[in-house]
């Protein structure tokens, strides 16, 4: 059994888990693909899909694909690598982000001397019609910080 992430709290307006080290990363499997951990269901979110994947050094994911309705975005946290979208490939590395509409083509591979980690966001495309300031209401609130 893989590994499994833990919560931290939980309450009527949220859901906070622990995935522990980017390293842990490789003890998560989602099928056959070891080192990738997918979030929706423990994170109950219901408008966006967040993953983490471990890709270690000189590795690349076993498959091309698209989406029907998702863009993705891809932010490299750790490490280095390539991106392939259609035809067209480029290096990337930590703080790189990457935004695939749903019909790119895509896969990813490590460099061979590097691990890469990565975090995906997927999202209905043109989903967002209000965001940051026109989305966000200031709110009062009294802080409640631990010791
Ligand atoms: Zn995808």
């Amino acid at each position: 059994m893989s590994k499994q992430v833990s919560e931290i709290a939980k309450g009527k307006n949220f859901t906070a888990i622990d995935i522990g080290s980017w390293d842990g990363l490789l003890d998560y499997a989602t099928g056959d693909n070891k080192g990738k951990l997918f979030l929706k269901d423990q994170m109950q979110s219901t408008g966006v899909e967040m993953s983490f994947q471990l890709l270690p050094a000189g590795t690349e994911l076993p498959f091309f694909h698209a989406h029907k309705q998702n863009e993705e975005v891809y932010i490299v946290l750790k490490g280095k690598g390539q991106v392939q979208i259609d035809d067209q490939t480029f290096h990337v590395r930590e703080g790189s982000v990457v935004r695939v509409a749903p019909g790119g083509n895509r896969s990813l591979k490590s460099a061979d001397d590097s691990e890469m980690i990565y975090m995906v966001v997927q999202v209905k495309e043109n989903s967002l019609s209000q965001w940051t300031m026109t989305d966000g209401v200031i709110a009062t609130q009294t802080p409640k910080w631990l010791n």
